[in-house]
């Protein structure tokens, strides 16, 4: 399986994705948890990777969470996987399509979309989300994409197809895939960003709407 074998390689006995601490055991398998729970107790345990699913719908306060890769997963689980195919299928169901976009990424396959390209090509009532002004940009992906409160994934796409970068509020090393967006300084795979989400494009449209504040 290519996706197995692009997470073996970047796997280590203990491994970061995003919020997700990632622990080998001796067995050949693998525990999950919160990265902030690393060191908790009286967890409660899952034991299939699809349990992933449940445990990424909705954050600590028991909210819905639209976005998978925002920092607010929940805590106080862990997950026990038996091989590595378990592994990936539980870190498909928490980070949906990541380990692909890593394994395209590594291969040097990856293609990435700009923003202006996404929002041209909407139609219906997102058509309207083309209107909006490069400021605009600037201040709506700075805010909605940062990593502090906003999503972890690390931006590769451009604002247009001139390389403009989508935000200037936004630090180098949010388009860097060697940072750890978790802002801890250590070690992390990658969540990667090859084109911007549906999420972004409705804020795109409540913005020219004047629906939010830029
Ligand atoms: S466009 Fe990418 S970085 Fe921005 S919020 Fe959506 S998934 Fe995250």
């Amino acid at each position: 399986m290519p996706l197995e074998k692009t997470l073996a390689a970047v796997l280590s006995d203990k491994s970061r994705f995003g919020q997700i601490f990632i622990q080998r055991t001796g067995s050949g398998g693998f525990v999950l948890c919160h990265h902030d729970d690393a060191n908790s107790r009286g967890l409660e345990i899952f034991k299939k990777p699809e349990d992933a699913l449940r445990i990424a719908r909705s954050d600590d306060a028991g909210k819905y969470r639209p976005l998978k890769t925002a920092p607010n997963l929940r805590r106080g689980w862990r997950l026990e996987v038996v091989d590595l195919g378990e592994l990936r299928r539980a870190l498909d169901c928490f980070y949906p399509g990541r380990l692909a976009m890593l394994a395209a990424w590594t291969d040097n396959r990856l293609s990435t979309t700009p923003l202006r390209e996404t929002l041209d090509r909407q139609s219906g009532m997102y058509r309207i989300a083309a209107k909006i002004s490069d400021q605009q940009i600037d201040d709506v992906v700075g805010n909605f994409c940062k990593s502090g409160g906003g999503c972890l994934r690390t931006i590769l796409w451009k604002r247009d197809t001139h390389g403009a970068i989508p935000s200037t509020s936004l630090p180098p090393k949010k388009f860097d895939p060697g940072h750890d967006q978790t802002g801890r300084g250590q070690n992390a795979i990658p969540l990667l960003c090859q084109e911007p989400c549906n999420l972004l494009v409705v804020e795109c449209r409540k913005v020219v709407k004047g629906e939010i504040d830029e």
